[in-house]
């Protein structure tokens, strides 16, 4: 495959652009190789910049459920260009994505709009720590909830010691506040809970994660999560920038069947431009300025052409709840051919699907949490990205994250799919 145009990009890009990248995924660091530069896409596929085409399975990192640039977006962000691009007042637009939410989502009472799914999950623990009065909050081991300050905390050495920041620039005060549990062990909630009575805000979670590989909590921890919470006065904040939209119309909380304090969104209801949400209980919500004392606020959020895309992306899954039967359906197809792949060759990998989301870990174990996860190995993992590539089949280029399938991935695609998957396999194996 010729990549010349991508590998001359690159290089003028690292001149001018830390790691010659706008986020430090694309660059490849983690599978090695080139990053490729890309010119457009159209459905489940991506061209680069020297005409290659690619199958590809990370649809912007979430955002592209219907595939890429479905009509239905493109019109509707059309019809608003012609009548600006920004206003910095209210517009009825945002309204009618309110109420759209709201409506497909039965926990959200109330959404404030705001501008990528880093901002959603920050503003949502300012909510919640305005409304308990408490400093400190949970999160979980291989959970990602972007990259404010206080996410950017792994656990200390003894499970009861603070946290320590994952990044210079992150100072200890930061990481005194943050806790640290285990995904799917309700002890390290109890002990956490017990350890800090009183003191915590909230607790914040994937609820199906999408950032160790995929991940699903168990319908026993999920559920003492929620009534712990209850007892305690907590704030449970789903994550749901990845989940929302993507596995159910109503998210992973309608999968799962618990009800989350506050949920946060991004990624689909962006439509493919930059947007994230944060919305739940009302008495929660009314600590927002400019109704309550919670500050929170941004020059651009509910822009009326990202409001145009989100609204056009939602109200295509409102009026059509067959698009989950196709996500199933597309995602269950490349799940049994990956499976089948691997009994071919005597492997027995992990796979973990939820809908639309799948992941293959290159250990054998069971993966149900951030330990399981981390034993997979990426040396093998890169190996097989490339080896992918080289068929025309673009995933993502990190072992962590998930494999998407949109609506627009057809049978063709997902057998080409398959036969790539055991062919990469059997070189490398
Ligand atoms: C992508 C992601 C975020 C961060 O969203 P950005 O738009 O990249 O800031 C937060 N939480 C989860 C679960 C995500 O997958």
């Amino acid at each position: 495959m010729n990549i010349s145009k991508s590998i001359k990009l690159f290089e003028e890009a690292q001149k001018y652009i830390p790691g010659g990248v706008n986020s430090p995924v694309r660059a490849f660091k983690s599978v090695g190789g080139n990053p490729l530069f890309i010119e457009s896409g159209n459905g489940s596929k991506i061209y680069d910049v020297d005409g290659n085409e690619y199958i590809e399975y990370i649809g912007s990192w979430g955002p592209h459920l219907f595939g890429h640039n479905p009509p239905f977006i493109k019109n509707a962000l059309v019809e608003m260009l012609e009548k600006g691009t920004s206003f910095g007042a209210p517009t009825e637009l945002e309204i009618e994505m309110a109420k759209l939410i709201i409506n497909l989502v039965p926990s959200i009472e109330m959404v404030r709009m705001v501008n990528s799914g880093t901002e959603a999950t920050m503003s949502a623990v300012r909510a919640a720590r305005g409304y308990t009065g408490r400093d400190k909050f949970i999160k979980f081991e291989g959970c990602y909830h972007g990259h404010a300050d206080y996410f950017l905390i792994k656990a200390g050495s003894g499970a009861l010691t603070f946290g320590v920041p994952t990044s210079p620039g992150v100072t200890k005060g930061n990481a005194k506040d943050t806790l640290n549990a285990d995904y799917n062990d309700i002890e390290s909630i109890k002990n956490l809970v017990a350890e800090n009575k009183g003191e915590i805000a909230a607790v914040i979670i994937e609820p199906i994660a999408g950032n160790m590989g995929v991940v699903k909590v168990s319908d026993e921890f999920i559920k003492e999560l929620r009534s712990i919470c209850d007892e305690e006065g907590i704030v449970l904040i789903f994550d749901e920038v990845m989940t929302g939209f993507r596995v159910a119309r109503g998210g992973a909380q309608e999968v799962l069947g618990v009800k989350p304090d506050l949920t946060t969104f991004g990624k689909i209801i962006g439509g493919g431009l930059p947007v994230g949400a944060f919305g739940g209980k009302r008495e929660i919500m009314q600590k927002i300025a400019p109704v309550g004392p919670v500050y929170q606020a941004g020059t651009l959020s509910g822009n009326p052409l990202a409001m145009s895309a989100g609204y056009a992306a939602l109200k295509h899954i409102k009026d059509n709840p067959g698009v989950y039967d196709t996500l199933e359906k597309n995602s269950s197809y490349l799940e049994k051919g990956f499976k089948s792949n691997l009994e071919k060759l005597g492997k027995n990998y992990a796979m973990n699907r939820v809908g639309s989301m799948q992941c293959m870990f290159f250990t054998e174990e069971k993966v149900n949490d951030f330990k399981a996860a981390v034993k997979s190995d990426t040396e093998l993992y890169g190996k097989y990205f490339h080896e992918m590539l080289n068929r025309g089949i673009y995933l993502a280029p990190a072992q962590f994250e998930a494999v998407f399938v949109s609506t627009a991935h057809s049978t063709d695609d997902l057998d080409k799919t398959i036969k790539a998957h055991y062919e990469s396999l059997a070189a490398i194996i």
